[in-house]
């Protein structure tokens, strides 16, 4: 392909910069539009840092209909939807309940699999490029139960599924368990362990990401926002931003949360919410755990990078609000303790929580692929809690689909268009 074929990324976050690294690697003379400065802030950087294989299950998973009524009581659970009267809102939450079925499940499950599993290979091939600069940690996962009945549900639910696809889980009691982490004590009835999973240091991978980036003479316009469009018939010819307008062949809608807001006034439909979440990093931890882990029952994931360790959780679909609300940071510290006795109150006292907008499409899948309205405009967002695993895998699929070949992910499933 010769360089004259130009394409504009929506949005530089992760998976805006992981598609930029494949168009660009394709011959593609790319440029980035992204309305906040270099280095600033986005979703990936307080994330968990899972690379993981293992979430075969969508959001949307059989049963979250009820579980979610009954979390919305509580102000310290893990997933909330904040009840408002917004018609976005109110079409999102019907598309989310239709999807909650085993059906959907069993559709969606191969897919996901496939994205992480390719997400997972790619990261590797990045940690070749980089000299491991990002810290990428192929130690597995820990899935910790704190009981009985979590580890009973875990072993039939998501680590059957996950064996019946070829991503290998193993049943533990709490003494096998323990012998994986020997320098932590855990209060568990046991844990499913994902030893394909992995994890890194998304604050290191970002900057390394940039870095490449500018090798292959990627453009940036940094603090320019994108505030309208240019049409003509079937295809968009330029972003008008703030810095003026900027055409290109084609254009890579990669807004995360904010992807429905950019494309309005192009007669697309993209039901997407921000689902905010929290993390904590103890910059000096008094132990190191070797493998990340999630609190099951709780929802909250525990990550080593480098020397700290994070502590992330949360789901609260309550639009782009950034006040924080102390009780569900609290839950997150309560569970630590919880699971992990040794950790005290004192370990978590002065760090500022971090939170950032996941975002989430209502069926628990990305969108992947071009819109029918607009033959020149492509999606490239929704992975709610998987943005970070996703993202290489999602920004090859985009170079594919632009190159016209055929996608090594089926996008079935994926068509921006399917809830129009
Ligand atoms: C607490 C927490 C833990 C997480 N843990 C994990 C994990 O362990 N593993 C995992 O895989 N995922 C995880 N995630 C999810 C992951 O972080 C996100 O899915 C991912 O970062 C989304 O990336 P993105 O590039 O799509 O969106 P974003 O990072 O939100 O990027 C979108 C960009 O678009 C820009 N933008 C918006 N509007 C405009 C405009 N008008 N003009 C120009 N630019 C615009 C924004 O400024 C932003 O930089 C976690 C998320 C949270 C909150």
């Amino acid at each position: 392909m010769s360089k004259t074929k130009s394409a504009v990324i929506c949005g530089g976050g992760v998976v805006g910069l992981c598609c930029a690294y494949y168009l660009a690697r394709d011959g593609w003379a790319v440029t980035v539009i992204e309305r906040s400065a270099e280095g600033a802030d986005s979703c990936v950087q307080g994330s968990a840092g899972y690379v993981s294989p293992s979430h075969v299950i969508p959001l949307s998973a059989t049963g979250m209909v009820w579980k979610g009524l009954k979390w919305m009581t509580s102000a310290r659970s893990p997933f909330y939807i904040k009840p408002r009267l917004d018609s976005e809102l109110l079409r999102w939450a019907w598309l989310f309940a239709r999807s909650c079925t085993p059906e959907h499940t069993a559709r969606a499950a191969p897919i996901l699999r496939d994205l992480c599993l390719g997400g997972r290979r790619l990261f590797v091939e990045f940690a070749g490029i980089t000299n491991n600069a990002f810290e990428l940690k192929q130690e597995g996962l820990i899935a910790l139960c704190k009981t009985a009945e979590g580890l009973e549900h875990e072993s039939h639910g998501l680590a059957a599924l996950a064996n019946g696809l070829g991503v290998k889980s193993v049943v533990l009691d709490a003494r096998e368990t323990a012998e994986l982490e020997p320098g932590t004590r855990l209060d568990i009835a046991g844990s499913v362990y994902f030893p394909g999973d992995a994890h890194l240091s998304p604050r290191k991978f970002m900057p390394e990401l940039l870095k490449l980036l500018r090798r292959m003479n990627v453009a940036f316009k940094w603090e320019t926002a994108i505030e309208g469009w240019r049409t003509a018939g079937n295809k968009i010819t330029a972003a008008i931003t703030t810095g003026g307008e900027v055409a290109a062949d084609e254009f890579i809608l990669a807004g995360g949360s904010w992807s429905s807001r950019i494309t309005r006034g192009l007669d697309i439909r993209l039901p997407m919410q921000a689902g905010k979440g929290y993390s904590l990093t103890i910059e000096k931890p008094r132990f190191q755990l070797t493998k990340s882990m999630i609190l099951t029952e709780r929802r909250v994931a525990v990550t080593p990078m480098g020397d700290k360790l994070r502590f992330g959780g949360t789901m609260e679909i309550a639009g782009h609000d950034n006040r924080i609300r102390p009780q569900r940071v609290q839950q997150i510290i309560d569970s630590a303790r919880f699971y992990l006795p040794e950790f005290e109150a004192g370990d978590f006292a002065g760090i500022e929580p971090w939170y950032g907008y996941r975002p989430v499409s209502p069926d628990g899948m990305p969108y992947i692929g071009r819109f029918g309205r607009h033959s020149n405009l492509t999606a490239a967002c929704g992975h709610a809690m998987l943005g970070l695993t996703m993202a290489p895998i999602t920004g090859l699929l985009v170079s594919e689909v632009l190159g016209g070949q055929t996608p090594s992910v089926d996008l079935k499933l994926l068509g921006p268009d399917r809830f129009r």
